[in-house]
């Protein structure tokens, strides 16, 4: 994995100011924190934030200390997306068009408790931006599995031999059936593109959705300091593209690794994926090779991608 690999993933500057201040209250090396930092150097103080249960009801601390410098409201698991619809109706009705409200889930409030009221608010197409930072279980409670979990992980729910035996629910194809005016795909370590997501989402009315890998060293068993570098192996051995669609139609890939790099890489530096064996990743590998060519065939890209190398 040579520099150069590293080095194409950071292209453009980097807003400066901060919008997310420190002394919050998440783990050391916790992904999830870093994506609201960046996604806040997009919405900066011009936002109403609407957290259901999960790490970030914890990391946002509270008044007076919380962390995030805008409106924070937290709700219950389920009712994100009927909550954030609600405030924006308010926010309306007292002549207010430019505040966004933004949901900010996890996976669990996203793929699991929050699908239904997700599915309406999308169905409604209500003008909200909906953050789903996944971090690929229930973290906040001891690390259950979610539909996010991805084959192959350990949770403390998967039974032994501790392997999920299926995959990860295509929560970005689920949104895709909505037609929603805009989703994408995004992860801390590729910056200028989540921010520029973010920016995009902002620009744009209606329903809108951002499926945001945010590594968890409590979770996934990886030293603090290789957080940044998961998620970039994430999207360069593609278990992870950055992706986005319009009304539900269009696809675009908006990264495309010059290297794919083979799935070891990644695995290795988690325990969750301490049981795998050979025919486990090969198994993985299939799935990644088959959701990959999806994707090239729906965004109509022409390069030889679908060969793992
Ligand atoms: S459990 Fe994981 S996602 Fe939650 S605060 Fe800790 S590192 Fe972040």
């Amino acid at each position: 994995m040579g520099n150069t690999v590293f080095e194409e993933t950071l292209v453009g500057k980097i807003e400066q100011d901060e919008f997310m201040l420190s002394g919050h209250n998440a783990c050391p090396g916790c992904g999830a924190a870093l994506t609201v930092r960046l996604m806040m150097k997009a919405l900066k103080d011009r936002a109403v934030i609407v957290i259901p249960a999960s790490c970030w009801s914890i990391i946002s601390g509270v008044n007076p200390l919380r962390c995030l410098e805008t409106v924070v409201l937290h709700c219950p698991f389920p009712a994100a997306a009927a909550v954030g619809s609600g405030i924006k109706k308010g926010l309306l009705a007292v002549g207010d068009q430019d505040t966004q409200v933004v949901i900010l889930a996890g996976d669990g409030g996203t793929f699991d408790i929050g699908l239904q009221g997700l599915s309406g608010a999308a169905e409604r197409n209500e003008d909200i931006l909906f953050v789903c930072y996944d971090n690929e279980a229930y973290m906040n409670t001891g690390m259950q599995k979610s539909s996010a979990t991805p084959y192959g992980s350990a949770s403390t729910t998967t039974p032994a031999p501790r392997i999920k035996p299926n995959p990860k629910k295509d929560i970005m194809a689920i949104m895709a059936a909505h037609q929603i005016p805009y989703a994408a795909t995004a992860t801390i370590a590729f910056p200028q593109d989540l921010i520029s997501k973010v920016n995009r989402a902002i620009d744009l009315k209606g329903f809108r959705f951002l499926h945001i890998l945010a590594p968890c060293p409590q979770g996934w068993g990886s030293p603090v300091e290789k957080t940044v570098t998961l998620s970039r192996l994430a999207v360069l051995t593609r278990i992870f593209p950055l992706f986005e669609i319009e009304d539900g139609k269009r696809y675009r890939l908006t990264y495309h690794p010059s290297v794919h790099l083979p799935l070891e890489n990644y695995f290795g530096l988690q325990k969750r994926f301490s049981s795998l064996g050979p025919r486990e990743v090969e198994q993985a590998r299939e799935n990644v090779d088959y959701y990959w060519g999806e994707l090239c065939r729906k965004s109509g890209c022409s390069e030889d991608c679908c060969r793992y190398s």
